[in-house]
């Protein structure tokens, strides 16, 4: 008999390993959920954890659900609604694409789905353990979607291992959730943490609003708005007055095309335009939206999607440092020195 070394993985090993890349602590499961929600066109997004995220995580949205007849197959690796052919990846709007998220998430969790789209009568109820559906039931429920994933990586001991305090895992969720809240100010976003609420944004539309109800009404009162487009590049920027600074870069937030990115590029361009405004190691604090066309960026660099690349980078810092530099200069926060004679 011919023994067969080489063999294809079990589709739920396989998962599982593929988890390893895109689920590595609560907050990436939360990260995921919630682009969901906001692909999913939702204005309102409820998120609840306990225990730092490591028990318990509900997302609640208020979007456009999932098909009765595609509840099972969201689950399935590269199952995607979000693009069709390979020039979509060109053109991407929506924060997925990659379809890897859910069957990643519920192959290390159990997972709950209660889901209903608009036009069907009953919302779809679907449990899975570990990826393998376990229940399926119609339920009453309103429009929208609501996972909630239970004992992460309980089939993954190592990963547990590597979990942080419940204090620093909630933390983590808190810092995201508040990005998310500022990338998009026309929703709203409440987060609950073992059943306080931590915060929460009315979806005003108002950054400065959200600033403060995140970061405090004096934060808020201390920064400078500015936009400039040009060349098809459309950038918005809240900065803060120079005498406001913070030890390190956390409060400099970037985000390109509504997603929430870290990218030297940006941060480079915010060092030049508060060069000899803040001491060494201090910071500005600054929340920057550029919104330029899709395909001048490549953002299926990562797995997380949290890193780009710009095409044109060298033309996109030129437009956030003389865009920052000039606001500071025209509030009379910079000495105004005249070079020529
Ligand atoms: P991706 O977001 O890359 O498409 P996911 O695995 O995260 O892949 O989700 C798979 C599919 O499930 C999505 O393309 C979408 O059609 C559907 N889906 C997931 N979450 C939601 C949600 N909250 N509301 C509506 N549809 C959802
Ligand atoms: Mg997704």
């Amino acid at each position: 008999m011919m023994i067969k070394r080489i063999h294809k993985l079990e589709k739920f090993i396989a998962n599982k390993i593929a988890a390893g890349e895109v689920v590595d602590r609560p907050a990436s499961v939360v990260k995921e959920l919630v682009e969901n929600a906001i692909d999913a066109k939702s204005s309102k997004i409820i998120v609840e954890i306990k225990e730092g995220g490591k028990t318990y995580i509900r997302i609640t949205d208020n979007g456009v659900g999932i098909h009765e007849s595609d509840v099972e197959i969201a689950f399935e690796r590269h199952a995607t609604s979000k693009i069709r052919n390979v020039s979509d990846l060109d053109s991407i709007l929506s924060l997925g694409f990659r379809g890897e998220a859910l069957a990643s998430i519920a192959s290390v969790s159990i997972l709950e789905l209660i889901t209903k789209t608009r036009s069907s009568d009953a919302a779809t109820y679907l449990e899975l353990h570990g990826g393998v559906v376990r229940e399926r039931k119609e339920v009453g429920s309103p429009s929208g979607t609501s996972f909630v994933v239970k004992n992460l990586f309980y089939n993954v001991p190592v990963r547990l291992q590597f979990m942080k305090s419940n204090v620093t895992e909630t933390s983590y969720i808190s810092d995201l959730i508040s990005k998310f809240a500022l990338a998009y100010p026309d929703m709203s976003f409440r987060f609950i943490s073992n059943g306080t609420i931590i915060f929460s944004t009315s979806g005003s539309s108002s950054v400065i609003t959200n600033i403060a109800n995140i970061y405090g009404k004096e934060m808020a009162r201390n920064m400078i708005y500015v936009s400039k487009i040009r060349e098809g590049m459309a950038l918005q920027a809240y900065i803060s007055k120079p005498t406001l600074s913070r030890g390190n870069k956390q409060l400099q937030v970037f985000f390109v095309n509504g997603r929430y990115v870290k990218n030297k590029i940006i941060s480079e361009a915010i060092e030049e335009a508060y060069k000899t405004l803040v001491t060494i190691n201090k910071f500005p604090i600054c929340f920057i939206y550029l919104n330029i066309p899709p395909n001048h960026i490549d953002v299926n660099i990562h797995p997380t999607k949290t890193e780009i690349r710009f095409n044109n980078a060298s033309a996109i810092k030129e437009l956030i440092v003389t865009t920052l530099k000039n606001k500071l200069l025209e509030e009379n926060l910079v000495p105004n020195v005249n070079f020529e004679k």
